[in-house]
């Protein structure tokens, strides 16, 4: 179901033209309001809305980044008076301040929208029970999910993430049909299932929205046999909106619509900045064309993806992102060569016997970095270490150290999962 057809299934020529004139409209708004943007781009050569004749005059604009965010921490890139602002949200900061973000009332209806928009493509329609397990708070999943759903008129049960026995408690009492997490957090829940001795017989799920952290198309398999749904998944981060960015369709789930009338996606290669074509791995930029608190030009994500701009089955027009497949920072450099999480988390999640939890810890105990990666073995059998170790040579070209914990062993998140733990000095 479409939320917002006429939207959703505009032609590339309506969309282009919506697109730069909102773009005109958000450009003027920074160089009017924002001093720290109005000198960046001045400097870059633009002094008014009208120096962009069409979108490829994007790439004249600058580049904006997290530091950005934290240099002028709180407000200093917000384009509005602090009493237009009705909600804040931060973004975890993993070392120093977080990053803060800004909300007007107009700002929540555009991301209301795109999260009623996000469900509706998921299949979720009005009425059904949606056990939302994101995180609220300051955190922008929990609020985001919550918004969308009682746009389209859910049952909304705003249960948080944690406490894992009561999570399985209310999906069964309240009959969720609609779970909403992080993947790692699903998998949690699933786990608690099991050992609650909660068959999914007892349960109503039928779909399951994930997101929130980069994860693969094994890890998808896992949590659907293992929770009895299908799953989707969604893409956003704080600084752009939220969740809602962008999300996957039931009827193809390849690749994640953009919402396009409202975010400009860009993919550059992140050592030149220079724009790649469709196809082309390389790092996601965003450009806000509707935000009012907090427009963004440019946006650097340091999220690794490609752009599909080929039909779909669906019936929407907007071009897809392929699944995200690390962060830039996440991005290990072990050896010289350069390795991300979720290649080793495609080759776990192909050995059965392993349960799918994992964290991967480097270190440099002598002179060569080591690789070890934690994981838990559902039965035990004396081969298994090897074997892992085998296939993670195979696949990632690395030797790496294979532990197998106890069931339970590898630490549990109830938000997004820490995969990497760097102790390498300096
Ligand atoms: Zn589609």
């Amino acid at each position: 179901m479409l939320w917002n057809p006429d939207l959703e299934t505009l032609s590339r020529e309506q969309l282009t033209s919506l697109q730069l004139e909102r773009l005109r409209h958000t450009l003027g708004r920074q160089l009017e309001r924002v001093p720290v943007m109005r000198e960046r781009l001045n400097a870059a050569g633009v002094q008014s809305a009208e120096d962009l004749a069409s979108l490829d005059d994007l790439r004249r604009l600058p580049f904006t980044h997290k530091t950005d965010l934290r240099e002028h921490y709180p407000f200093g890139l917000f384009a509005v008076p602090r009493h237009e602002v009705v909600r804040i949200h931060a973004s975890s900061g993993t070392r120093g301040k977080p990053t803060v973000v800004g909300y007007t009332r107009g700002d929540l209806g555009v991301w209301s929208e795109v999260m009623a928009r996000t469900l509706a493509m998921a299949g979720v329609t009005r009425g059904m029970a949606l056990h939302n397990a994101y995180g609220y708070g300051l955190f922008t999943g929990g609020l985001g999910f919550h918004m969308g759903a009682e746009l389209l008129g859910c049952m909304v049960v705003p249960i948080s993430g944690g406490l894992s026995q009561r999570q399985v408690l209310i999906l069964e009492d309240l009959g969720g049909q609609v779970l909403c997490s992080t993947p790692s957090y699903a998998l949690n829940i699933a786990q608690t299932l099991d050992e609650q001795g909660v068959g999914l017989e007892r349960l109503k799920l039928e779909v399951g929205i994930f997101g929130a952290e980069p994860w693969t198309e094994q890890m998808r398999d896992a949590i659907e046999r293992q929770l009895g749904l299908k799953a989707v998944n969604v893409y956003g981060l704080s600084e752009i909106v939220g969740p809602g960015v962008s999300a996957e369709c039931i009827e193809a789930r390849n690749g994640a619509h953009v919402q396009e009338d409202h975010f400009l996606v860009e993919v550059i290669d992140p050592v030149t900045g220079d724009v790649l074509g469709p196809g082309q791995e390389g790092e996601l930029v965003f450009t806000t064309l509707t935000k009012e608190a907090l427009p963004m030009l440019r946006y650097r994500t340091g999220d690794i993806s490609s752009l599909d701009v080929t039909p779909c089955s669906c019936g929407r027009t907007t071009l897809r992102m392929a699944r995200v497949r690390g962060r830039i920072d996440d991005m290990l450099i072990i050896r010289g060569v350069n390795r991300y999480p979720s290649e080793v988390e495609r080759v776990l999640l192909r050995v059965p016997e392993v349960a799918p939890h994992y964290q991967m810890i480097v270190d440099r105990p002598g002179a060569m970095d080591e690789l070890t990666v934690l994981c838990e073995a559902k039965t035990t059998s004396s081969s298994l270490e090897r074997h892992i170790h085998h296939a993670l040579r195979e696949a990632t070209g690395l030797s790496v150290v294979v532990r197998i914990l106890p069931p339970g062993g590898v630490p549990r998140s109830e938000g997004k999962a820490v995969r990497v733990i760097d102790k390498r000095p300096g």
